[in-house]
């Protein structure tokens, strides 16, 4: 029996809402670009086309491999830890509202409430499971965009097909690349709509979670003091959770003002200041042209450039707020139109088309005369992405006017080996005379003092330092702290074994646990909530049928572990050629392969539609 979470609810006495008390703080509307202006000039709005006869020969992979080579063990990142712990902490809420410590007990327990706590809240309410408690370490509902408020944050993925439920909301996303601020009032109005603020405890860390064989229960426990018992553990708790920090030495050293993107403190006005930015990749790329509006001098510190692909920013159109509210499951089919985009260039013209189902392809398929090899079919995958990349480069000399700041914007490296970035903006503001690009390649900036960065012998002063610096990817300290039957954790388990979980879902020993987004995770394409979404519906039948056949206790059998686990190595090997970079897909080159991205594509779902139907994998008790 649960009893509610009520002291940690404050309830408005005039209105009766419930809150926590934490709602997002207002952000300076000096400083907040919200991304949402939308270039006209032909020349930002399209890529040039490649030039005549490129192709991937010797020599441009030649270049790739120096390119990635010179930069192989730069990637030093360090945990917000020590003196470094306070670019955790959360700027954006009232400190925590008071509480008593919670040791009841309830069905299940879910770890997070981002869009994976939303959408996992919606499905499991509607099929009958109520008694479930949400933990989250942020003052409110939202996740990524709870954290990131960086002036200019937007998806890259069109909301449209991002943004999960718009027809049960009624809701029309304003943008195409919807602000970061908008997804985070939407994520409140799905949890306004859907009941879930009483059923989330925030400002709440799950610090540990521990089986018991002979309860057939989690213990879960928390940096508040709660001993929460819980037949189940859905860990929602986010693949892009953790910033880090580059490891540069003297950083403590830096007297001004310094902050990680993440925590983007609107304390600080960056109006008339001198201010520097780490870091070039998909943050940078949205903040950077939003900060240049406002202060004096920036520099930005590049070690390797970003692919800058083309965004085409549109403000819905007048049309379609009339006709869609008229075309029932609109969004639903729009999204699975979104999710056929293999190639992931996601923003060229023309998808409009496909993805509101006019034209019935996003692309001209090509026939071949007979059927071709996984090796032939990569072969033409590079030769294309390496066309897509010549464009990328040829943008970039269209675009920004001194040669030299254009050579050291130009990546090499496949297209999708790094996180693929959307802007039309971002190298205008390379010819604005006030901000200049400091080239740090290939092994990143060398040193920090007390007044700002030094490279290469010059020091360049600086009133504001800004880390954008990224997150760990799939290796959210949580897998630390889940013990399982023989007392491991997640993450010894894997240290030891290899990366081991069926469907990225379950993993062997940790009973009544699921793995949302994690590693080897897959159901979905590019756009995550796509495979949240998967996974949300998968969780769902897994309670389904446990509820049917009366079974109180799933575990997965280790030999199709071993298998699913395999499967996942190979389909990385298998794809390698298009990963060739140093990126945080592959761990800086440093990961196993298989223990992170999922490769396989609509295999998943064969394996998962398999298991579905014969239930072999799994282990009820
Ligand atoms: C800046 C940025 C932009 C992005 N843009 C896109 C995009 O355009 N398209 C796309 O598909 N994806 C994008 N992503 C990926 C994005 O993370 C996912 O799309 C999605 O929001 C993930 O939702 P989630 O609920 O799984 O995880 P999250 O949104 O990360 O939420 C997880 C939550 O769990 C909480 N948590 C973690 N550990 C604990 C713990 N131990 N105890 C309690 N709470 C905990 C965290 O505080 C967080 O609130 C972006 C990511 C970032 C960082």
């Amino acid at each position: 029996m649960t009893t509610p979470a009520s002291s940690a609810i404050r309830i408005d006495p005039a209105t009766g809402q419930k809150s926590f008390a934490t709602r997002a703080a207002p952000a300076s509307d000096r400083i907040v670009g919200k991304g949402y202006s939308v270039p006209t000039e032909a020349s930002l709005t399209t890529l040039p086309e490649p030039p005549p006869g490129a192709v991937f020969n010797a020599e441009e992979q030649a270049k790739y491999r120096a390119f990635k080579e010179a930069r192989r063990g730069a990637a030093d990142y360090m945990a917000m830890e020590g003196e470094f712990a306070r670019y955790l902490d959360d700027v954006y809420s009232a400190p925590p509202v008071p509480r008593e410590a919670l040791a009841d007990e309830c069905e299940i327990v879910v770890v997070g409430a981002g869009l994976a706590g939303l959408l996992l809240w919606h499905k499991l309410r509607g099929a009958g499971f109520s008694d479930v408690r949400f933990c989250e370490k942020g003052g409110d509902v939202g996740g990524t965009w709870y954290w990131n408020r960086y002036p200019g944050i937007a998806c890259d993925v069109e909301a449209y097909s991002y943004l999960p439920l718009l027809e049960e909301m009624e809701y029309i996303p304003s943008m195409k690349f919807a602000s970061g601020f908008e997804i985070l009032e939407y994520c409140q109005r799905m949890a306004e709509k859907f009941g879930f603020y009483e059923r989330c405890v925030f400002h709440t860390t799950v610090l540990e979670t521990v089986w018991d064989e002979a309860s057939g229960r989690w213990t879960v426990i928390t940096d508040r003091g709660d001993r929460m018992r819980a037949r189940f553990v859905i860990l929602a708790n986010g693949i892009l959770t953790s910033p880090k920090l580059a490891r540069i030495e003297g950083m403590s050293t830096f007297r001004g003002n310094s902050f990680h993107t993440s925590r983007w403190d609107y304390r600080v006005d960056l109006t008339g200041k001198v201010v520097g930015i780490i870091g070039t990749g998909a943050t940078a790329v949205q903040v950077i042209p939003e900060i240049a509006r406002v202060v004096k001098e920036l520099y930005v510190f590049q070690r390797t450039p970003s692919s800058i692909d083309v965004r085409d920013q549109r403000a819905t159109t007048e049309e379609e707020y009339k006709s869609w509210p008229n075309e029932p499951g609109w969004a639903r089919a729009r999204r699975a139109r979104f999710a056929k985009i293999s190639n992931g260039r996601t923003a060229i013209q023309g998808n409009d088309d496909y993805l509101a189902g006019r034209v019935p392809d996003f692309k001209e398929r090509k026939q071949y005369e007979r059927e071709l090899s996984m090796e032939e079919l990569i072969e033409k995958q590079l030769d294309t992405n390496f066309r897509i990349m010549e464009q990328v480069r040829a943008r970039v000399d269209a675009i920004v006017k001194d040669p030299r700041t254009a050579a050291a914007l130009k990546p090499y490296y496949p297209w999708g080996c790094k996180r693929p970035t959307f802007h039309d903006e971002f190298l205008p503001t390379f010819n604005l005379p006030h901000v200049h690009l400091v080239d740090t390649a290939p092994r990143g900036v060398q040193r920090i003092n007390e007044n700002g960065v030094v490279h290469d012998g010059v020091e360049y002063a600086l009133d504001v330092l800004i880390y954008a610096t990224g997150f760990e990817w799939m290796a959210t300290s949580t897998f630390n702290m889940i013990r399982g039957r023989d007392g491991r954790t997640l993450r010894e388990k894997w240290a030891t074994d290899g990366t081991k979980t069926f469907l990225g879902l379950h993993s062997a020993g940790f009973p009544n646990l699921f793995i949302v987004s994690g590693p080897q995770g897959g159901g979905g394409s590019f756009n995550f909530t796509d495979a949240i979404d998967a996974h949300a519906d998968y969780i769902v039948w897994m309670l389904e049928t446990m509820r049917s056949r009366g079974a109180r206790v799933v575990d997965v059998r280790p030999e199709p572990e071993l298998e699913y686990a395999e499967h996942c190595r190979q389909a990385d090997v298998a794809t390698a050629a298009l990963r060739d970079c140093l990126s945080y897909y592959n761990g800086h080159g440093e990961a196993e392969p298989g223990s992170l991205a999922y490769y396989g594509g609509n295999r998943w779902h064969k394996y998962r539609r398999e298991a579905q139907e014969s239930l072999a994998p799994y282990l009820f008790d």
